[in-house]
């Protein structure tokens, strides 16, 4: 594509790095096929290539965000599929995070988004504030049918409907500590604690931490690690996002100094794809971009890591069912395709994959919550698949899909770690049934 950037606009690192990946984009549209917005509302505009043009006309131009580039942008999940398809390399990723941040700086939302993208920001990278959240949304469900009623209250209703009915305690695992691996040793590894994960469901790390240790790998919880700044940037808030990513590079760096790391273990691909990107992120800032590289080369979802070891075999092959979502951050994030399936099936699982895999489940951040109409039409259609491949289960390697997908199936989701766990001799991972190969 042909660009018309000024040299004053392109001193501008940011703009000059949308510059290239704009000048890749040839117009071919194949992304508009597989992406998930385009599939739904069928305008182009709401495809990664009508996308690539308005931010293109919004950066050359040098104008503030208006109110059709935020709808536009705003309806983008950021699932990254378009990359997927795109024959060119086109890093719409980089490009859509700078039209975010762009967003962020130069127009100004209605009140109650502002108030609830802030109140979003406020509390869900935040532990603590999370679960005291959770306890008041508790009070707040009787009134989901009366906001659903006022379109500015729908992020309220949708937040509400998305609210566990019982909040787990904290687990003492996600404080800082070593946890010794157990006979030979194989490996040595950081685990991040995350943010919303740690409260909605702690026993995805729990499990993560007693698989690794049984299998001889040392798993360090570095004091400092925070949030992976994921939930902000993908609002746009780009300083938030920078702070927490050096607060984890700073974690993770202390870990490193202090005994080495072989990898750093992540279990929401979400957060894995962000920090995969810390290198990216911080290449701007002297004091960090080394220090960020290393992170972001250390970072490995846990199926990604498990597959590199040399696994046993399994204690037990409960041949269950097992309809495998790959959550889209764990497929176009971080190309990890084969990894959690061949984890399952040598664990003596029966895999099935639903049609239309690769199109999201809506869940994608806080878009279930700003974006609750689209994203429940995308839910739907994804139960529809994973109900027809006839499995009893539905394993997957992100918490905000499994939230969503949970909101609206008939069968158990869990973390593809909890059946790991359980088939190298763990407990039963909750609401899954036991049964020998049907498939
Ligand atoms: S990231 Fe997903 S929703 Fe956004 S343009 Fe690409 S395919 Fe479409
Ligand atoms: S597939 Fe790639 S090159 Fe083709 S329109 Fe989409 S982003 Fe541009």
């Amino acid at each position: 594509m042909q660009t018309n950037f000024s040299s004053a606009q392109l001193a501008d690192p940011h703009v000059a790095e949308s510059e290239k990946i704009l000048r890749k984009c040839v117009h071919c549209g194949f992304c508009t096929a597989t992406c998930p917005t385009y599939v739904t509302l069928g305008n182009e505009l709401d495809s990664p290539r009508g996308r690539i043009y308005l931010i293109k006309d919004m950066l050359e131009n040098g104008r503030p965000a208006d109110k059709e580039i935020v709808t536009h942008i705003d309806r983008c999940l950021s699932c990254l599929a378009c990359m997927t398809t795109c024959p060119s390399g086109v890093n719409y990723m980089h490009l859509v995070d700078h039209a975010r941040a762009h967003i962020q700086e130069t127009y100004k939302r209605p009140l109650l988004d502002r108030l609830t993208r802030a109140m979003l920001a406020f509390v869900l990278p935040y532990p603590q504030r999370f679960r005291a959240a959770l306890k008041l949304a508790k009070l707040g469900k009787p009134f989901i049918g009366l906001f659903e009623k006022v379109p500015a209250l729908k992020p309220l209703a949708a937040m509400l409907k998305l609210a566990p009915a019982s909040i787990s305690v904290a687990s003492p695992n996600a404080l800082p500590g070593v946890h010794a691996g157990q006979g030979a040793k194989k490996g040595r590894v950081a685990i991040l604690t995350g943010c919303a994960q740690s409260v909605l469901d702690p026993a995805i790390n729990d499990t993560t931490i007693s698989l690794l240790t049984r299998l001889g790998v040392e798993v360090v919880v570095p004091p400092g690690e925070g949030c992976c700044g994921a939930l902000v940037h993908h609002m746009g808030r780009e300083e938030a996002a920078l702070a927490s990513a050096r607060q984890n590079v700073d974690a993770w760096t202390g870990a490193i100094d202090q005994g080495g790391l072989d990898a750093i273990i992540i279990t929401a691909s979400g957060c894995g794809t962000t920090i995969k990107d810390y290198g990216f992120m911080l290449r701007l800032d002297p004091a960090y971009a080394d220090k960020a590289a290393r992170v972001s080369a250390l970072a490995k979802d846990v199926t990604e890591y498990l597959a590199a070891l040399d696994m046993p075999e399994p204690v037990r092959k409960p041949g269950t069912v097992v309809a495998y979502h790959s959550a889209c951050s764990m497929q176009h994030g971080q190309k990890i395709i084969r990894q959690p399936k061949e984890l399952l099936a040598k664990a003596g699982f029966v895999v099935r994959e639903p049609r239309e895999g690769h199109l999201c489940c809506g869940s994608a951040g806080t878009y279930n919550i700003l974006q609750s109409e689209i994203s429940a039409r995308l839910r739907d259609r994804k139960v529809k698949n994973i109900e027809a491949t006839g499995a009893s289960i539905v394993a997957t390697g992100n918490i905000g899909c499994i939230t969503q997908i949970a909101s609206a199936a008939k069968l158990p989701v869990v973390h593809t770690i909890k059946l790991l766990d359980w088939a190298y001799g763990g407990p039963k991972p909750d609401g899954v049934p036991e049964e020998r190969g049907r498939g």
